[in-house]
Protein backbone atom coordinates (compact mmCIF):
# COMPACT_ATOMS: atom_id res chain seq x y z
CA UNK A 1 0.00 0.00 0.00
CA UNK A 2 2.86 1.96 0.94
CA UNK A 3 4.63 1.44 -2.53
CA UNK A 4 1.04 1.93 -4.53
CA UNK A 5 0.73 5.11 -2.78
CA UNK A 6 4.28 6.75 -2.85
CA UNK A 7 4.21 5.54 -7.19
CA UNK A 8 1.02 7.67 -7.70
CA UNK A 9 2.57 10.46 -5.52
CA UNK A 10 5.42 10.57 -7.81
CA UNK A 11 3.36 9.92 -10.68
CA UNK A 12 1.84 13.59 -10.03
CA UNK A 13 4.98 15.58 -9.41
CA UNK A 14 4.99 15.18 -5.36
CA UNK A 15 7.86 14.51 -3.49
CA UNK A 16 8.19 11.52 -0.79
CA UNK A 17 10.41 11.12 2.48
CA UNK A 18 10.84 7.62 3.53
CA UNK A 19 12.95 5.33 5.94
CA UNK A 20 15.51 3.64 3.98
CA UNK A 21 18.86 1.27 4.82
CA UNK A 22 22.25 3.25 4.59
CA UNK A 23 25.61 1.66 5.08
CA UNK A 24 27.77 0.77 6.58
CA UNK A 25 24.30 0.08 9.12
CA UNK A 26 22.15 2.64 10.19
CA UNK A 27 18.34 3.47 8.99
CA UNK A 28 17.59 6.78 7.83
CA UNK A 29 14.82 8.78 5.73
CA UNK A 30 15.63 10.02 2.42
CA UNK A 31 14.25 12.23 -0.09
CA UNK A 32 12.63 10.54 -3.33
CA UNK A 33 11.48 12.23 -6.35
CA UNK A 34 11.85 9.42 -8.84
CA UNK A 35 10.31 5.63 -9.01
CA UNK A 36 13.39 4.15 -8.88
CA UNK A 37 14.19 5.52 -5.57
CA UNK A 38 11.09 4.44 -4.36
CA UNK A 39 12.42 0.69 -4.58
CA UNK A 40 14.39 1.32 -0.92
CA UNK A 41 11.55 2.33 0.46
CA UNK A 42 9.68 -0.56 0.17
CA UNK A 43 9.54 -3.15 3.32
CA UNK A 44 8.97 -2.14 7.09
CA UNK A 45 12.50 -1.59 8.85
CA UNK A 46 11.81 -3.36 12.11
CA UNK A 47 13.91 -0.14 14.11
CA UNK A 48 14.36 3.17 14.36
CA UNK A 49 15.18 5.53 11.24
CA UNK A 50 16.85 8.52 12.06
CA UNK A 51 15.12 11.80 10.76
CA UNK A 52 17.35 14.43 11.26
CA UNK A 53 19.51 14.59 8.46
CA UNK A 54 15.98 15.87 6.59
CA UNK A 55 14.93 18.81 8.00
CA UNK A 56 16.36 21.52 5.63
CA UNK A 57 15.41 19.56 2.64
CA UNK A 58 11.96 19.46 3.83
CA UNK A 59 11.91 22.82 4.65
CA UNK A 60 13.47 23.78 1.24
CA UNK A 61 10.97 21.85 -0.66
CA UNK A 62 8.11 23.09 1.26
CA UNK A 63 9.33 26.58 0.64
CA UNK A 64 9.30 26.03 -3.14
CA UNK A 65 5.84 25.25 -3.09
CA UNK A 66 6.44 21.51 -3.63
CA UNK A 67 3.88 18.90 -2.15
CA UNK A 68 5.34 16.50 0.41
CA UNK A 69 4.31 12.88 1.87
CA UNK A 70 5.89 12.05 4.45
CA UNK A 71 5.88 7.91 5.75
CA UNK A 72 6.95 7.07 9.39
CA UNK A 73 5.88 6.51 12.63
CA UNK A 74 3.20 8.45 14.59
CA UNK A 75 5.95 10.28 16.69
CA UNK A 76 8.28 11.18 13.36
CA UNK A 77 4.95 12.50 12.01
CA UNK A 78 4.44 14.77 14.98
CA UNK A 79 7.85 16.19 15.09
CA UNK A 80 7.40 16.57 11.29
CA UNK A 81 4.06 18.53 11.39
CA UNK A 82 4.99 20.38 14.30
CA UNK A 83 7.93 22.03 12.85
CA UNK A 84 6.51 22.62 9.51
CA UNK A 85 3.00 24.02 10.91
CA UNK A 86 2.55 26.58 8.52
CA UNK A 87 2.80 24.27 5.37
CA UNK A 88 0.31 22.13 6.51
CA UNK A 89 -2.08 22.31 3.79
CA UNK A 90 1.49 21.27 1.44
CA UNK A 91 2.46 18.54 4.09
CA UNK A 92 0.89 15.01 3.36
CA UNK A 93 1.39 12.27 6.00
CA UNK A 94 1.17 8.84 6.42
CA UNK A 95 2.11 6.81 9.43
CA UNK A 96 2.63 2.77 10.06
CA UNK A 97 1.21 1.19 13.13
CA UNK A 98 4.32 1.10 15.35
CA UNK A 99 4.35 -1.04 18.48
CA UNK A 100 8.29 0.11 18.91
CA UNK A 101 10.97 0.77 17.44
CA UNK A 102 14.37 -0.44 18.91
CA UNK A 103 17.57 1.31 18.66
CA UNK A 104 20.06 0.32 15.92
CA UNK A 105 22.20 -0.86 18.37
CA UNK A 106 20.65 -2.90 20.10
CA UNK A 107 19.62 -4.52 16.47
CA UNK A 108 23.47 -4.50 15.56
CA UNK A 109 24.67 -5.82 18.74
CA UNK A 110 22.35 -8.92 17.87
CA UNK A 111 23.98 -9.53 14.51
CA UNK A 112 26.91 -11.56 14.47
CA UNK A 113 30.22 -9.73 13.89
CA UNK A 114 30.64 -12.18 10.68
CA UNK A 115 27.68 -11.14 9.29
CA UNK A 116 28.57 -7.26 9.73
CA UNK A 117 31.81 -7.83 8.37
CA UNK A 118 30.48 -8.73 4.62
CA UNK A 119 29.58 -6.65 1.47
CA UNK A 120 25.66 -5.95 2.01
CA UNK A 121 23.96 -3.06 0.76
CA UNK A 122 20.46 -3.96 2.05
CA UNK A 123 18.77 -5.41 4.85
CA UNK A 124 15.49 -6.62 5.00
CA UNK A 125 12.59 -7.70 7.50
CA UNK A 126 9.94 -9.27 5.91
CA UNK A 127 8.96 -10.58 2.58
CA UNK A 128 4.83 -10.49 2.36
CA UNK A 129 4.12 -12.56 5.46
CA UNK A 130 7.52 -13.83 5.98
CA UNK A 131 9.36 -12.14 8.70
CA UNK A 132 13.16 -12.82 9.39
CA UNK A 133 16.75 -10.85 8.97
CA UNK A 134 17.99 -10.91 5.43
CA UNK A 135 21.38 -9.35 4.50
CA UNK A 136 21.36 -8.48 0.54
CA UNK A 137 23.68 -8.30 -2.20
CA UNK A 138 22.59 -6.24 -5.28
CA UNK A 139 18.85 -8.29 -4.67
CA UNK A 140 20.24 -11.19 -3.37
CA UNK A 141 20.20 -12.66 0.03
CA UNK A 142 23.38 -13.43 1.05
CA UNK A 143 22.66 -13.65 4.80
CA UNK A 144 19.16 -14.68 5.98
CA UNK A 145 17.62 -15.71 9.96
CA UNK A 146 13.80 -16.65 9.56
CA UNK A 147 11.56 -15.31 12.69
CA UNK A 148 12.08 -19.02 14.18
CA UNK A 149 15.75 -18.84 14.92
CA UNK A 150 16.41 -14.88 15.32
CA UNK A 151 15.93 -13.74 18.66
CA UNK A 152 16.25 -9.77 18.20
CA UNK A 153 12.85 -10.90 15.49
CA UNK A 154 11.62 -13.07 18.37
CA UNK A 155 12.52 -9.85 21.26
CA UNK A 156 11.02 -7.33 18.78
CA UNK A 157 7.39 -8.67 18.23
CA UNK A 158 7.55 -9.14 22.21
CA UNK A 159 8.82 -5.16 22.40
CA UNK A 160 11.35 -6.65 24.74
CA UNK A 161 13.84 -3.34 24.14
CA UNK A 162 11.83 -0.45 22.51
CA UNK A 163 13.54 2.50 23.37
CA UNK A 164 12.19 3.85 26.73
CA UNK A 165 9.70 6.84 25.30
CA UNK A 166 7.74 3.74 23.23
CA UNK A 167 6.40 2.30 26.85
CA UNK A 168 4.72 5.29 27.10
CA UNK A 169 3.49 6.20 23.65
CA UNK A 170 0.84 9.22 23.01
CA UNK A 171 0.05 8.11 19.46
CA UNK A 172 -0.93 4.61 20.46
CA UNK A 173 -4.79 5.29 20.01
CA UNK A 174 -7.65 5.02 17.95
CA UNK A 175 -7.31 9.13 16.99
CA UNK A 176 -4.01 9.45 14.70
CA UNK A 177 -1.76 12.09 14.24
CA UNK A 178 -1.61 11.34 10.35
CA UNK A 179 -3.82 11.88 7.12
CA UNK A 180 -3.05 8.18 6.67
CA UNK A 181 -3.01 5.01 8.92
CA UNK A 182 -1.47 1.62 6.93
CA UNK A 183 -0.74 -1.45 9.36
CA UNK A 184 -1.66 -5.33 8.69
CA UNK A 185 -4.97 -6.53 9.12
CA UNK A 186 -4.54 -8.84 11.87
CA UNK A 187 -8.07 -8.13 13.45
CA UNK A 188 -10.14 -8.68 9.47
CA UNK A 189 -13.12 -11.52 9.78
CA UNK A 190 -11.84 -13.53 6.97
CA UNK A 191 -15.63 -14.75 6.85
CA UNK A 192 -17.08 -11.76 6.20
CA UNK A 193 -15.22 -10.31 3.25
CA UNK A 194 -15.40 -11.49 -0.20
CA UNK A 195 -11.35 -11.57 -1.54
CA UNK A 196 -9.44 -14.10 -3.37
CA UNK A 197 -6.42 -13.18 -0.93
CA UNK A 198 -6.00 -14.61 2.21
CA UNK A 199 -2.77 -12.85 3.49
CA UNK A 200 -0.80 -10.06 3.72
CA UNK A 201 -3.71 -7.32 3.56
CA UNK A 202 -3.30 -4.25 4.48
CA UNK A 203 -5.21 -1.71 6.97
CA UNK A 204 -6.05 1.49 5.57
CA UNK A 205 -7.33 4.53 8.20
CA UNK A 206 -8.57 7.25 6.92
CA UNK A 207 -7.82 10.29 8.90
CA UNK A 208 -8.79 13.51 6.78
CA UNK A 209 -9.54 14.84 3.76
CA UNK A 210 -5.87 14.83 2.69
CA UNK A 211 -5.90 10.79 3.53
CA UNK A 212 -9.16 10.63 1.61
CA UNK A 213 -7.44 12.21 -1.50
CA UNK A 214 -4.01 9.49 -1.24
CA UNK A 215 -6.77 6.91 -1.22
CA UNK A 216 -8.69 8.20 -4.24
CA UNK A 217 -5.04 8.47 -6.08
CA UNK A 218 -5.16 4.44 -5.84
CA UNK A 219 -8.10 3.40 -5.98
CA UNK A 220 -8.00 2.07 -9.32
CA UNK A 221 -4.66 -0.02 -7.94
CA UNK A 222 -6.02 -1.73 -5.96
CA UNK A 223 -8.83 -3.99 -3.99
CA UNK A 224 -10.79 -2.10 -1.20
CA UNK A 225 -13.39 -3.49 1.14
CA UNK A 226 -14.58 -1.07 3.70
CA UNK A 227 -14.62 -2.72 7.17
CA UNK A 228 -16.28 -1.41 10.82
CA UNK A 229 -13.07 0.62 12.26
CA UNK A 230 -13.70 -1.95 15.80
CA UNK A 231 -12.61 -4.63 13.65
CA UNK A 232 -9.04 -2.57 13.02
CA UNK A 233 -8.71 -1.67 16.60
CA UNK A 234 -9.65 -4.77 18.21
CA UNK A 235 -6.95 -6.70 16.13
CA UNK A 236 -3.83 -4.18 16.55
CA UNK A 237 -2.92 -3.97 20.06
CA UNK A 238 -0.77 -0.37 19.56
CA UNK A 239 -4.06 1.13 17.92
CA UNK A 240 -5.25 0.94 21.41
CA UNK A 241 -2.09 1.56 23.36
CA UNK A 242 1.19 1.45 24.12
CA UNK A 243 3.27 -2.15 24.67
CA UNK A 244 3.46 -2.85 28.43
CA UNK A 245 6.93 -3.08 29.91
CA UNK A 246 5.97 -7.05 30.74
CA UNK A 247 8.72 -9.44 32.84
CA UNK A 248 10.48 -10.34 29.77
CA UNK A 249 11.34 -6.40 29.46
CA UNK A 250 12.63 -6.20 32.87
CA UNK A 251 14.86 -9.92 32.97
CA UNK A 252 16.09 -8.71 29.04
CA UNK A 253 16.98 -4.96 30.71
CA UNK A 254 18.56 -6.31 33.77
CA UNK A 255 20.84 -8.91 31.93
CA UNK A 256 21.85 -7.33 28.89
CA UNK A 257 24.54 -4.81 30.28
CA UNK A 258 26.43 -7.92 31.96
CA UNK A 259 25.93 -10.65 29.58
CA UNK A 260 25.23 -8.96 26.43
CA UNK A 261 21.97 -9.53 23.54
CA UNK A 262 22.30 -13.15 23.10
CA UNK A 263 22.07 -14.30 26.53
CA UNK A 264 19.62 -11.48 28.08
CA UNK A 265 17.52 -12.35 25.30
CA UNK A 266 17.40 -15.91 26.03
CA UNK A 267 16.62 -15.87 29.37
CA UNK A 268 14.11 -13.31 28.73
CA UNK A 269 12.02 -15.57 26.14
CA UNK A 270 12.76 -19.54 27.37
CA UNK A 271 9.49 -20.46 26.89
CA UNK A 272 9.11 -19.35 23.57
CA UNK A 273 12.53 -20.67 22.42
CA UNK A 274 12.13 -24.15 23.88
CA UNK A 275 8.28 -24.57 21.89
CA UNK A 276 10.60 -23.01 18.77
CA UNK A 277 12.55 -26.15 19.05
CA UNK A 278 9.92 -28.34 19.82
CA UNK A 279 8.37 -27.37 16.59
C1 LIG B 1 8.82 -0.43 13.85
C2 LIG B 1 7.53 -0.87 13.21
C3 LIG B 1 6.57 -1.52 13.98
C4 LIG B 1 5.35 -1.91 13.39
N1 LIG B 1 4.39 -2.51 14.16
C5 LIG B 1 3.19 -2.81 13.60
C6 LIG B 1 2.13 -3.38 14.37
O1 LIG B 1 2.28 -3.62 15.57
N2 LIG B 1 0.95 -3.64 13.76
C7 LIG B 1 0.74 -3.39 12.43
O2 LIG B 1 -0.34 -3.63 11.92
N3 LIG B 1 1.73 -2.87 11.67
C8 LIG B 1 2.93 -2.57 12.23
N4 LIG B 1 3.91 -2.01 11.45
C9 LIG B 1 3.60 -1.66 10.05
C10 LIG B 1 3.77 -2.79 9.07
O3 LIG B 1 4.97 -3.48 9.29
C11 LIG B 1 3.81 -2.23 7.64
O4 LIG B 1 4.83 -1.29 7.54
C12 LIG B 1 2.52 -1.58 7.24
O5 LIG B 1 1.50 -2.56 7.25
C13 LIG B 1 2.61 -0.96 5.85
O6 LIG B 1 2.89 -1.94 4.94
P1 LIG B 1 3.21 -1.60 3.41
O7 LIG B 1 3.52 -2.89 2.75
O8 LIG B 1 2.14 -0.74 2.88
O9 LIG B 1 4.49 -0.68 3.49
P2 LIG B 1 5.97 -1.12 3.80
O10 LIG B 1 6.64 -1.47 2.51
O11 LIG B 1 6.01 -2.11 4.93
O12 LIG B 1 6.56 0.19 4.41
C14 LIG B 1 7.17 1.15 3.64
C15 LIG B 1 7.05 2.49 4.28
O13 LIG B 1 7.14 2.43 5.69
C16 LIG B 1 8.09 3.36 6.17
N5 LIG B 1 8.92 2.71 7.20
C17 LIG B 1 9.44 1.48 7.16
N6 LIG B 1 10.16 1.26 8.27
C18 LIG B 1 10.12 2.38 9.01
C19 LIG B 1 10.69 2.79 10.24
N7 LIG B 1 11.46 1.97 10.96
N8 LIG B 1 10.43 4.01 10.69
C20 LIG B 1 9.64 4.87 9.99
N9 LIG B 1 9.08 4.55 8.81
C21 LIG B 1 9.31 3.32 8.32
C22 LIG B 1 8.95 3.73 4.98
O14 LIG B 1 9.15 5.12 5.02
C23 LIG B 1 8.17 3.33 3.76
O15 LIG B 1 7.63 4.41 3.10
C24 LIG B 1 5.14 -1.65 12.01
C25 LIG B 1 6.11 -1.01 11.24
C26 LIG B 1 7.29 -0.61 11.83
C27 LIG B 1 8.32 0.09 10.98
Amino acid sequence: MAAAISEAWIRKGGIVYGAVFMRPFDFQHIRCTTKEELVRLRGSKYVQSSIAGIYKQIEADLKNGLEILFIGTSCQIATIRNRFKEYDSWLYTVDVICHGTPKVETLKASIPKSVLQMDYDNVEFRENCDYKIAFKKAGETIWSSPLTHNLYMKGFFKALFNRECCYKCMFAKPERISDMTLGDFWGLDMARVNTTMDKGISLVLVNSNKGRKLLEMVKDDIEMIARPLEEAIVGNAPLRHPMPRTWRYHIYKKLYPKVGFRLAAIAAMPDIILKNLFK
